[in-house]
Protein backbone atom coordinates (compact mmCIF):
# COMPACT_ATOMS: atom_id res chain seq x y z
CA UNK A 1 0.00 0.00 0.00
CA UNK A 2 1.32 3.50 -1.05
CA UNK A 3 2.12 5.68 2.08
CA UNK A 4 0.89 9.36 1.23
CA UNK A 5 4.28 11.41 0.95
CA UNK A 6 4.44 13.85 3.75
CA UNK A 7 6.17 17.26 2.73
CA UNK A 8 8.33 17.70 5.66
CA UNK A 9 10.58 15.50 7.87
CA UNK A 10 12.77 16.20 10.97
CA UNK A 11 15.91 15.12 12.05
CA UNK A 12 17.95 14.90 15.49
CA UNK A 13 21.54 14.81 15.54
CA UNK A 14 24.06 14.32 18.83
CA UNK A 15 27.37 14.52 19.00
CA UNK A 16 30.34 14.99 21.49
CA UNK A 17 34.21 15.28 21.51
CA UNK A 18 36.99 16.21 23.98
CA UNK A 19 39.09 19.10 23.76
CA UNK A 20 42.43 19.34 23.79
CA UNK A 21 45.59 21.37 23.47
CA UNK A 22 47.15 21.21 20.12
CA UNK A 23 44.12 21.04 18.17
CA UNK A 24 42.38 24.13 16.24
CA UNK A 25 39.16 25.11 18.17
CA UNK A 26 37.19 23.72 14.77
CA UNK A 27 33.35 24.46 15.69
CA UNK A 28 30.39 25.55 13.49
CA UNK A 29 32.64 25.36 9.94
CA UNK A 30 35.02 28.64 11.91
CA UNK A 31 38.00 28.52 13.85
CA UNK A 32 37.24 29.88 17.42
CA UNK A 33 41.21 31.05 19.04
CA UNK A 34 40.75 28.68 21.98
CA UNK A 35 43.85 27.14 23.74
CA UNK A 36 42.16 23.64 23.03
CA UNK A 37 40.06 22.40 20.20
CA UNK A 38 38.05 19.06 19.83
CA UNK A 39 40.14 15.87 19.43
CA UNK A 40 38.98 13.42 16.44
CA UNK A 41 40.04 11.27 12.91
CA UNK A 42 38.40 14.80 10.91
CA UNK A 43 39.00 18.01 12.03
CA UNK A 44 36.65 17.45 15.16
CA UNK A 45 33.70 19.99 14.20
CA UNK A 46 31.23 18.21 16.53
CA UNK A 47 28.95 21.24 15.15
CA UNK A 48 29.10 20.15 11.82
CA UNK A 49 29.19 16.41 12.82
CA UNK A 50 25.64 17.00 14.82
CA UNK A 51 24.16 19.49 11.72
CA UNK A 52 25.10 16.03 9.29
CA UNK A 53 23.62 13.65 11.04
CA UNK A 54 19.94 15.61 11.46
CA UNK A 55 20.17 16.06 7.86
CA UNK A 56 20.75 12.26 7.51
CA UNK A 57 18.67 11.56 10.00
CA UNK A 58 15.47 13.38 8.46
CA UNK A 59 16.41 12.33 5.11
CA UNK A 60 16.27 8.25 6.04
CA UNK A 61 19.95 7.97 5.29
CA UNK A 62 23.05 6.62 6.80
CA UNK A 63 24.44 7.95 10.21
CA UNK A 64 27.41 10.22 9.78
CA UNK A 65 29.68 6.94 11.23
CA UNK A 66 28.78 4.79 8.56
CA UNK A 67 28.86 7.04 5.34
CA UNK A 68 32.47 8.66 6.49
CA UNK A 69 34.23 5.85 9.02
CA UNK A 70 36.55 6.97 10.93
CA UNK A 71 38.73 3.75 10.49
CA UNK A 72 38.87 5.12 6.82
CA UNK A 73 42.18 7.08 6.08
CA UNK A 74 40.26 9.07 3.25
CA UNK A 75 38.50 10.80 6.23
CA UNK A 76 42.02 11.22 8.15
CA UNK A 77 42.11 14.82 8.73
CA UNK A 78 39.08 15.43 6.63
CA UNK A 79 37.15 18.92 6.93
CA UNK A 80 33.92 18.72 8.73
CA UNK A 81 32.76 21.13 6.20
CA UNK A 82 32.85 18.22 3.04
CA UNK A 83 30.50 15.81 5.53
CA UNK A 84 27.95 18.48 5.62
CA UNK A 85 28.19 19.05 2.23
CA UNK A 86 27.71 15.58 0.87
CA UNK A 87 24.56 15.33 3.22
CA UNK A 88 23.13 18.03 1.83
CA UNK A 89 23.61 16.59 -1.52
CA UNK A 90 22.51 12.98 -0.32
CA UNK A 91 19.37 14.45 0.72
CA UNK A 92 18.79 16.85 -2.05
CA UNK A 93 19.16 13.74 -4.48
CA UNK A 94 16.08 12.09 -2.35
CA UNK A 95 14.20 15.19 -3.24
CA UNK A 96 14.72 17.37 0.40
CA UNK A 97 16.43 21.01 0.83
CA UNK A 98 16.80 22.30 4.39
CA UNK A 99 13.82 24.25 6.03
CA UNK A 100 16.03 25.13 9.47
CA UNK A 101 18.64 24.16 12.02
CA UNK A 102 18.46 24.50 15.79
CA UNK A 103 22.07 24.16 17.62
CA UNK A 104 22.47 23.67 21.33
CA UNK A 105 26.41 23.88 22.27
CA UNK A 106 27.23 23.03 25.30
CA UNK A 107 30.80 23.05 26.28
CA UNK A 108 32.83 25.32 29.06
CA UNK A 109 35.66 25.69 26.42
CA UNK A 110 35.59 28.11 24.23
CA UNK A 111 32.57 30.69 24.57
CA UNK A 112 30.22 30.67 22.10
CA UNK A 113 28.44 34.12 22.21
CA UNK A 114 30.99 36.06 20.87
CA UNK A 115 30.64 33.57 17.49
CA UNK A 116 26.97 32.94 17.38
CA UNK A 117 26.44 35.04 14.32
CA UNK A 118 29.70 34.41 12.40
CA UNK A 119 28.38 30.20 13.19
CA UNK A 120 25.27 30.67 11.71
CA UNK A 121 26.12 32.39 8.80
CA UNK A 122 28.78 30.00 8.06
CA UNK A 123 26.14 27.19 8.40
CA UNK A 124 23.37 28.71 6.62
CA UNK A 125 25.79 29.03 3.97
CA UNK A 126 26.33 25.29 3.60
CA UNK A 127 22.74 24.76 4.08
CA UNK A 128 21.90 26.99 1.46
CA UNK A 129 19.20 28.96 3.79
CA UNK A 130 18.78 32.48 5.43
CA UNK A 131 20.96 33.18 8.30
CA UNK A 132 17.69 33.34 10.81
CA UNK A 133 16.79 29.72 9.22
CA UNK A 134 20.33 28.60 11.83
CA UNK A 135 19.99 29.29 15.45
CA UNK A 136 23.18 28.45 17.58
CA UNK A 137 23.11 28.86 21.03
CA UNK A 138 25.62 28.24 23.53
CA UNK A 139 25.47 26.49 27.15
CA UNK A 140 27.33 26.06 30.34
CA UNK A 141 27.25 22.50 31.64
CA UNK A 142 27.23 24.51 35.37
CA UNK A 143 30.51 22.94 36.28
CA UNK A 144 28.78 19.21 36.15
CA UNK A 145 29.67 16.03 34.74
CA UNK A 146 32.56 14.60 31.99
CA UNK A 147 32.43 18.27 30.15
CA UNK A 148 32.97 19.94 32.40
CA UNK A 149 35.81 22.61 33.22
CA UNK A 150 36.87 22.85 29.32
CA UNK A 151 37.17 18.93 28.47
CA UNK A 152 34.64 18.86 26.09
CA UNK A 153 31.78 20.29 23.90
CA UNK A 154 28.44 18.50 23.19
CA UNK A 155 26.64 18.97 20.81
CA UNK A 156 22.33 18.83 19.74
CA UNK A 157 20.55 19.40 16.19
CA UNK A 158 17.34 19.72 15.32
CA UNK A 159 16.73 19.79 11.63
CA UNK A 160 13.52 20.26 9.27
CA UNK A 161 13.80 18.82 5.84
CA UNK A 162 11.46 20.49 3.53
CA UNK A 163 10.46 18.28 0.10
CA UNK A 164 11.21 20.25 -2.88
MG1 LIG B 1 32.02 13.76 15.73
Amino acid sequence: MTKTPVPYRIGLGFDLHPLVEGRPCCLGGIVLPHPTGPAGHSDGDAVLHAVTDAILGAAGLDDIGTLFPDTDPRWNGAASVDFLEAAVLAASAKGWRVGNADIVIATEGPRIAPHRQAMRERIAGLLDVEVDAVNVKGKTLEGMGALAKGAGVAVQVSCLLVRN
